[in-house]
């Protein structure tokens, strides 16, 4: 049964509608994929049992022609999304003992469209990271090696769980959140497709805020088509986020394979960085060609404020952590250290609960939100992401449809070779991704073929606000044009 987890979604739903087999079947052969894969660490809890009765409930309603759009399909869950009943760490020590009483809006419209779910998936502590090495739960494994070395690569951060659930067959597909590139980052690494929607596609309600003017849910697929699907129920007006956008939502499917005849693909020069490899460049040169064959019109655009984003996301994202993180102090939720009075109980819980890149974010959030550097820097970054927004804006007011840039300055690297003498090295890692989200705008990655070491290499496709179906007509482009990829060896089975 274990070639069941060689179907992509779409193909999964069609064989259960089809009566090929049982979501049951489908089921066993995730959980018996996850069982043979815990040396990737990609899951923190595996819900067996759950997802077994899950299934035998799809399977009655398949029986008799009923059901919803994911009607009996495995999905693995990022664990910064509260799941009722379900332990919810946000990878963090201090949610060690959290379980919610309440279901995160996007999960249960998963759930309510007939979903199954696998467990919870692996992630940076609370999101912050590029590489899944800071979870307090040990870092994710990336199931891809380079030619000819055994060396540990790292899945990307923060959704290195879901990106290499998804790329090693233990998910049909996964849901992710992005702030600052944890969507699209690790999806790249992994050779997987992610898509960031438009801030308020989908509800943040019941996901552990991180920066929550730049947080979004989204999901990691195996493929465009797959990404369609899953956004489909994934999106959606939520009264209970204000800044949920109510909107209706298009049936994104419809879009992969539309034809990209005319539209307009604008091409950055200031995403080409000095010192970046030649083989990121000669990729976002291959597509650019893919979507001239297929019809686009490629246009040379600027957007000049973009070597700003990066930090100025440095401190907008930590200055919103700081404060979002101050909820945890041992009264409410999961772990509490006892001290001599509340003073010393709330300093020793947040000293034992936070891991060190969670303590640099709050230090960072909390000197620049100070009443001396508050205008140095917290307003400074503000201005700074008017003036990105104000960039985008201008592209496309003049008539460009979409940008392409690639996704990631460098392919994968090793478990340990980034960042441990300079947390800057890690954060350089999203110097494409972070303008995304400083504007609000929609992202989507690709695969755009491997590197010269056999890694994955992504392509960035960004969109206008809520236009994630021209997105999805161009990646599903770019997919076609793109060489086909063999999913990586299962060296951990
Ligand atoms: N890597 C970025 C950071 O560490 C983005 C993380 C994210 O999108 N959650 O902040």
């Amino acid at each position: 049964m274990t070639d069941l987890t060689r179907l992509s979604l779409a193909a999964a739903r069609d064989g259960l509608r089809a009566k090929k087999f049982t979501a049951v079947e489908l089921t066993r052969a995730h959980l018996a994929a996850m069982e043979k894969a815990r040396a990737l660490n990609a899951y923190l809890v595996e819900t067996p049992d759950l997802a077994l009765a899950a299934a035998a409930s799809s399977d009655a309603r398949l029986a008799k022609g009923e059901g919803g759009p994911l009607e009996g399909l495995p999905l693995g869950i990022k664990d910064l999304y509260c799941t009722k009943g379900v332990a919810t760490t946000a990878a963090s020590r201090i949610l060690e003992n959290f379980v919610p009483h309440y279901e995160s809006t996007v999960s249960s419209q998963l759930w309510r469209d007939g979903a199954v779910m696998l467990g919870k998936l692996n992630l940076d502590e609370f999101a912050m990271g590029s590489s899944n090495e800071t979870s307090a739960y040990g870092p994710v494994v990336s199931p891809w090696r380079r030619n000819g070395s055994d060396a540990k690569i790292v899945p990307g951060g923060s959704s290195g769980g879901s990106a290499a659930a998804v790329a090693a067959h233990l998910c049909l597909g996964a849901t992710a959140t992005d702030t600052g590139g944890s969507i699209r980052q690790p999806a790249a690494f992994t050779g997987t497709v992610g898509i960031k929607p438009t801030y308020g596609r989908c509800s943040r309600w019941g996901i552990v805020a991180f920066a929550s003017s730049l947080d979004q849910a989204g999901p990691i697929a195996r493929d465009v088509r797959d990404a369609a699907i899953m956004l489909r129920s994934m999106a959606g007006y939520d009264a209970k986020d204000s800044t949920s956008v109510d909107l209706p939502t298009p049936d994104y499917e419809t879009a992969v394979g539309a034809s990209i005849k005319g539209k307009r693909i604008g091409i950055p020069k200031e995403y080409r960085l000095d010192g970046m490899s030649a083989e990121i460049d000669a990729l976002w040169m291959r597509g650019v060609a893919w979507l001239k064959d297929a019809g686009a019109e490629i246009v040379e655009i600027s957007l000049p404020h973009t070597r700003h984003a990066l930090p100025a996301y440095y401190i907008v994202a930590p200055a919103e952590a700081s404060s979002n993180l101050a909820r945890y102090d041992g009264v409410r939720y999961g772990l509490r250290k006892p001290g001599r009075d509340i003073q010393d109980m709330y300093e020793q819980t947040r000293a034992a609960g936070f891991g060190p890149e969670v303590r640099r974010r709050i230090m960072i959030g909390a000197y620049v939100l100070s009443a001396g550097y508050y205008d140095a820097y917290y307003v400074r970054a503000q201005k700074i992401r008017t003036l990105i927004k104000r960039d985008f804006e201008t592209t496309f007011n003049a008539g460009v449809d979409a940008i392409l840039t690639p996704a990631t300055p460098s392919p994968a690297f090793a478990i340990g070779e980034k960042g441990a003498a300079d947390p800057v090295e890690m954060y350089l890692n999203d110097v494409f991704t972070v303008t995304v989200n400083m504007a609000g705008l929609p992202g989507i990655v690709v695969p755009g073929g491997l590197s010269a070491e056999g890694l994955p290499l992504g392509l960035q496709l960004i969109g206008r606000p809520f236009e994630e179906e021209t997105l999805f007509s161009l990646a599903a482009a770019l997919e076609q044009a793109a060489p086909r990829m063999e999913p990586p060896q299962a060296w951990w089975a």
